[in-house]
């Protein structure tokens, strides 16, 4: 079966190809199916979103279609920025300024503790949906470093680890990210 990736995040679909590798017959990015496409994310979970963004790529392509939609939640800041993450300094998908604002309001707290989740949805043409949910749990660093991975990545220090994800490569990253996770839970599911 084909399975179209409901994103134009190049870091995400790089990393979905890879861990789904053989388990669907072709897997295709929205750029490589010709369709462009925005969902406007205005739900309240991330798995709302998730599932928005796959409902309406199956529809629009035909495909089975998988959708991710995650985030950092920082316990100091209640969880935030969460489903807000991409656009948590106002301006959609800029890591720098998004960076920069969580380390500011990280800088008086003493808990530094966060997590990343991927909600993971994958919606088939007739109509059958299939959720799961994955996390990586650890700390914001003082100290951001790296250049491997994508967004919050320099900032975040997994547990058990000294290195943030932005200094490891791309298979230590998905061995434990939240995205392989959720992956591997939906997986289970199929
Ligand atoms: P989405 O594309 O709406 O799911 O937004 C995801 C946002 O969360 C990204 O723009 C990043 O800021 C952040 N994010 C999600 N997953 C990761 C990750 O694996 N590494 C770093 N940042 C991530």
């Amino acid at each position: 079966m084909k399975l179209i990736i409901a994103s134009n995040n190049k870091h995400k679909i790089y990393e979905i190809k890879k861990i789904l590798g053989e388990k669907f017959e072709e897997i295709i990015s929205m750029r490589e199916a010709g369709i462009e496409h925005e969902t406007v994310e205005d739900g309240q979970t991330f798995m709302e979103n998730a599932l928005k963004k796959a409902r309406e790529m199956a529809e629009i392509s035909g495909f089975a279609a998988l959708a991710d939609d995650s985030g950092i939640c920082a316990h100091a800041l209640g969880d935030a920025p969460g489903i807000f993450s991409a656009r948590f300094a106002g301006h959609h998908g800029d890591d720098e300024a998004n960076n920069a604002l969580l380390m500011k309001k990280l800088e008086d707290k003493a808990d530094r503790g966060a997590h990343y989740t991927c909600a993971m949805a994958l919606v088939f043409p007739d109509g059958r949906e299939i959720c799961a949910e994955g996390y990586m749990y650890g700390e914001i660093t003082k100290d951001p470093r790296g250049t491997a991975g994508f967004g919050y990545d320099p900032l975040f220090v997994p547990t058990g680890e000294v290195r943030t994800v932005a200094e490891m490569t791309d298979d230590e990253k998905n061995a434990i990210s939240h995205r392989a996770n959720a992956l591997a839970e939906l997986l289970k599911k199929l």
